[in-house]
């Protein structure tokens, strides 16, 4: 692996920490959700998210996912509540996904695995940016959706039908007016754990917070992820599929839930 990576068998997970040696740190991501060892803490607050439709600025196909991207210079949409303290600012969501319905999320509920999980990334509003927080141990606070195989979900049909224009890895286009509230479940009960990113530089400073109930997705809606491509125009096209980092040791750490 020279400087890229990815999820094949020469740049995937087992091979990241060549280069990103924190692959191996105390406190990484994602793990396996055991329901019964979370310790349920009465102080946890509940989540608000207050989030601007027309923040929604882009969609980009990063050659490891693609992207929905958000205006993040003011406090139009954010983040507070919950386990974290302040105000934290929404960057940009993304999914990780399996090649088939059986695999594909990161964190896993006593070890079963849903076929696709998403990750709404926001950042910490005592630092300056999004690249100044990425870095501290309490810069980030990442909410992650699990997707679950059954109706046909259409406040997710917005995002797919945008994937047309982006198959290849570099492609871009706006993604105008969308409400990324409009993709989570009924109840914001979570679990919470410290953790990192899933993907290098794998920096640990990410506050976890994963919701117990999952969204719905068709299969044919699974489908349409897996139409993507890893790679860029002109290359041998590579479908996306498989995009996500197996759950790393717990290393001591609690997992707090919301709810009883
Ligand atoms: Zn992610």
């Amino acid at each position: 692996m020279a400087h890229g990576w990815g999820y094949g068998a020469t740049d995937g997970p087992d091979k990241w920490a060549e280069n990103f040696p924190i692959a191996n740190g105390p406190r990484q991501s994602p793990i396996n959700i055991v329901p019964k060892e979370a310790q349920y803490d009465f102080s946890l607050k509940a989540l608000k998210l207050k989030y601007d439709p027309s923040n929604a600025k882009g969609i980009l196909n990063n050659g490891h996912s693609f992207q929905v991207d958000f205006v993040d210079d003011t406090n139009s949409s954010t983040l507070t509540g919950g386990p974290i303290s302040g105000t934290y600012r929404l960057r940009q969501f993304h999914f990780h996904w399996g090649g088939t319905d059986d695999r594909g999320s990161e964190h896993t509920v006593n070890g079963i695995n849903f076929p696709c999980e998403l990750h709404l990334v926001h950042w910490n509003t005592k630092y300056p940016s999004f690249g100044e927080a990425a870095d501290k141990p309490d810069g980030l606070a990442v909410v992650g959706v699990f997707l679950k195989i059954g109706a046909a979900n259409p406040r997710l049909q917005k995002v797919l039908d945008a994937l047309d224009a982006i198959k290849n890895k570099g492609k871009q286009t706006t993604f105008a007016n969308f409400d990324a509230k409009s993709l989570l479940p009924g109840s914001l009960d979570y679990w919470t754990y410290d953790g990192s990113l899933t993907t290098p530089p794998l920096l640990e400073s990410v506050t976890w917070i994963v919701l117990k109930e999952p969204i719905s997705v068709s299969s044919a809606q699974m489908v349409k992820f897996r139409k993507l491509l890893f790679s860029g125009e002109g290359e041998t096209p590579c479908c996306m599929v498989d995009n996500y980092r197996p759950p790393q040791p717990l290393k001591g750490r609690q997992v707090r839930a919301s709810f009883k």
